[in-house]
């Protein structure tokens, strides 16, 4: 005869309370692992100064677009989208977009193909 460990389980009253309690454990028992909430960032370090100014950087970028993009007359590059204002961006009639001066430099000659031609103002 085979002694089956789950035959003994069935026969005691409080056999709901048991399981709910096992389930409790489980989960505290998960979070005493702390598998979840481990961040590594200790390698980070040494280019986590560099990545503060490119996104302090960035975040000058950002506010300078904003304004310009709050004023009449200013419109998007098609290549980096930051704002101008019309006068500073020249308008590629063959692409249908307009560039900076910076991205026209750039790019040069190159065709660059759009997909949706920006409106010229
Ligand atoms: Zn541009």
């Amino acid at each position: 005869m085979q002694y089956t460990p789950g035959s003994d389980n069935g026969l005691g009253a409080g056999n709901s309370n048991g399981s709910s309690f096992v389930n409790r454990r489980e989960t505290r028992a998960s979070n005493d692992t702390g598998m979840l909430p481990v961040v590594t960032t200790s390698r980070n370090y040494a280019g986590s100064l560099d990545l503060e100014k490119l996104i302090a950087g960035l975040k000058d970028l950002f506010a300078q677009d904003r304004q310009m993009a709050s004023q009449q007359d200013s419109t998007r590059c098609g290549i980096c989208y930051m704002h101008f204002t019309v006068s500073e961006l020249l308008y590629r009639e063959e692409e249908g977009f307009y560039v900076c001066k910076g991205c026209e430099r750039a790019l040069g000659k190159t065709n660059v193909p759009m997909i949706r031609r920006q409106q010229k103002h």
